[in-house]
């Protein structure tokens, strides 16, 4: 049922763009927010194969890409990993909040020190507010709930798979 609405939603955001204006463009880049740090989502194609989505620090805040089909299928999950380093970069000086390889218990991609909080907070972040995009800043107004901070993020209070 969410995929299909969202589903609904790109293609209406690709085809009435023009017309519907509570309808984000997804053609450009959309300006976000979370606890201050600027966020920028673009969404497309990435390069490299089975890559979902990252986030890189750029002159306009932390610039986060995502493989629309990837977000489509998992909405806010997908968004909130992307924030999460987006919240490790900018607010954290990028410590990943003291993670080793704690986030193993997310699966092996995530032992890696900012996949592991990134993903932990993206599980924070789905346990408080679930499917709600517009508390990372997305241009819908699907609801209120205030995201995790970064700092209650650590390896000690890891919330489970
Ligand atoms: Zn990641």
């Amino acid at each position: 049922m969410r995929e299909a609405l969202l589903r609904s939603f790109f293609v209406l955001s690709m085809s009435l763009i023009t017309t519907v204006h509570a309808v984000p463009d997804t053609t450009q880049a959309l300006q976000a927010n979370v606890h201050g740090v600027p966020i920028l989502y673009q969404f497309g194609r990435l390069d490299t194969d089975n890559l979902k989505g990252n986030a890189s620090m750029s002159s306009a805040g932390c610039l986060v890409r995502l493989d629309i089909t990837s977000f489509v299928r998992e909405g806010s999950r997908l968004l909130a990993h992307e924030v999460g380093h987006c919240l490790d970069m900018y607010l954290l000086g990028g410590s990943h909040g003291g993670f080793r390889d704690e986030g193993r218990v997310y699966g092996d991609y995530f032992a890696a020190p900012a996949e592991g909080f990134a993903e932990a907070w993206a599980e924070a972040y789905v346990r408080k507010c679930g499917d709600l995009l517009a508390p990372l800043g997305f241009p819908v107004a699907d609801g209120t709930c205030e995201p995790p901070l970064a700092s209650d993020v650590t390896p000690t209070r890891i919330a489970g798979p």
